[in-house]
């Protein structure tokens, strides 16, 4: 890794939070020079190297140290934490770590292609990455994904462009912030446990457009009200002047100086799905306005991956198929999940992180031939079923213990008819039950693989 910038000699600063980003972040500025302090709720296994490496671990606080300089927080800390009001309340700046990675930027750094939104960031990062690539630009997707962001800026030899996914408590602690250009996906409620309001929400992610070039999706209504007439806009529909759109199935750009230039067919967008499309017209927005040229957004975009536990198939047995879509942690997500599918059996619950269910279920009814839920707020949910769908059979899985799963699958197989999908698109977090999204997927499909092969319950 390279030395990062200079002026930081002697700088006292707090390190809230000993996870990866947490870490990278202590790294980084004990390479600068600074006097790092260290602070969690509880002494992770991070912190015996970072005191070798110089750092100072204070164990759990509540108020500031004196003479500490600057806060740089995990974004798992909210903004009412005592130690952040108390920052606050004496003129203390308070950073996340993609704020400390912007500001570690050193000259000719590589420029930033942000993304943010509610869901579908990971996924539109790395069709980003894909065609960076396919381009020949040394890129990565980093951020709110992969490696940490200081890492990536001080990378030797640097990237030539950064692909960052940030979240909207990321955005919240990045007050300088200023992508090359930014997209904004989507906005639905989410996270309003830790934001104090849909709106304080939404203004953490329009800090996404503090650089040059303002992307959002015309589509979405809340993202079209906050877009500035000279922003570029994404749709499924034909593009206007200024707007990236869909064509005869083909994905089109008129803006960037583009008249009506084709990018890639509409065919080669996978996960299949309207909102997959608006990902992808989103990355190809972002590597246009790098001068990316339309073979490599072709080629990247069929190069592409998908990123596992989202709408993954796992398998089909006795005329039911199996869906993991884990990552599907809000309503929002969980609905342009329920959409691709005729008959479920809707596998549902866990943190719903106050936001509330009754439209997704009143949207979606129709489709269902069953549910199963688990998790904190499983009553929310049936609650919800009840008002919404009340001729819908549901079972509730009270164990939170761990083999739940197997309950939960078990009682979905018996539930599932021949020609039904079986989905797990829980519209809520995992951290109740599982360590995350992914353990969650995995124990899902794990169960379902483990079922008997006649598919009886
Ligand atoms: P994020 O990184 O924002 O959480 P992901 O790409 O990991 O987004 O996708 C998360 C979930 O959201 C998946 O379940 C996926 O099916 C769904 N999803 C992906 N893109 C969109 C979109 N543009 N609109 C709505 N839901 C989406």
């Amino acid at each position: 890794m390279a030395e990062p910038t200079a002026g930081w000699g002697g700088r006292r600063v707090l390190v809230c939070g000993v996870g990866v980003a947490g870490s990278a972040a202590a790294r980084a500025l004990l390479a600068a020079g600074a006097s790092v302090e260290l602070t969690a709720s509880s002494e992770g296994d991070a912190v015996a190297g970072l005191v070798t490496a110089g750092a100072r671990w204070l164990g759990p606080l509540i108020r500031l140290p004196g003479e500490v300089g600057l806060v740089v927080a995990s974004p798992g800390l909210r903004p009412h934490d005592p130690l952040l009001t108390d920052a606050a309340a004496r003129g203390v700046p308070v950073w996340g770590e993609v704020e400390l990675a912007w500001q570690l930027r050193r000259p000719g750094a590589a420029p930033w292609l942000a993304v943010t939104g509610t869901n579908g960031k990971t996924t539109t990062v790395h069709m980003l990455e894909s065609m960076l690539r396919a381009a020949g630009l040394r890129a990565i997707a980093v951020g709110n994904v992969g490696e940490p962001l200081v890492d990536a800026v001080l990378a030797d030899p640097p990237y030539d462009v950064l692909a960052v996914e940030l979240s909207s408590q990321q955005l919240h602690f990045a007050p300088s912030v200023a992508p090359a250009a930014g997209a904004l996906l989507n906005l639905a409620p989410d996270h309003l446990d830790w934001h104090d309001s849909l709106d304080a929400y939404e203004q953490a992610k329009v800090g996404v457009w503090a650089g040059a070039v303002p992307i959002g999706n015309a589509d979405d209504p809340r993202v079209a009200a906050l877009m500035s007439p000279g922003a570029v806009g994404f749709t499924f529909g034909e593009p206007a002047a200024g707007q990236l759109g869909v064509v005869d199935g083909r994905l089109v750009s008129r803006a960037f100086g583009d008249d009506g230039l084709a990018l890639v067919e509409v065919a080669d967008v996978r996960p299949a799905g309207r909102h997959n499309v608006a990902n992808a017209l989103a990355a190809a927005a972002l590597a246009r306005s790098m001068g990316v040229g339309p073979h490599a957004v072709t080629s990247g975009l069929r190069e592409f991956a998908p990123d596992p536990h989202r709408n993954q198939p796992v398998l089909t047995r006795g005329g039911v198929s199996w869906v993991d879509d884990s990552k599907a942690t809000n309503p929002h997500a969980a609905s342009a999940s329920l959409a691709a599918y005729p008959r479920i059996v809707w596998i549902a619950g866990g943190q719903l992180k106050g936001v509330a269910v009754d439209e997704l279920i009143a949207a979606h009814a129709h489709r269902l031939t069953g549910a199963v839920l688990l998790g904190q707020d499983r009553a929310v949910v049936a609650a919800a079923l009840a008002r919404h769908a009340p001729d819908v059979p549901v079972i509730v899985v009270d164990s939170t213990e761990h083999g739940a799963m197997t309950e939960v699958v078990r009682a979905a197989a018996g539930l599932a008819r021949p020609g039904d999908t079986v989905l797990l698109a829980p519209a809520a977090a995992s951290y109740d039950m599982f360590s995350d999204f992914g353990a969650r997927g995995d124990a899902f499909a794990d169960a379902a693989r483990s079922l008997p092969s006649d598919g009886s319950a």
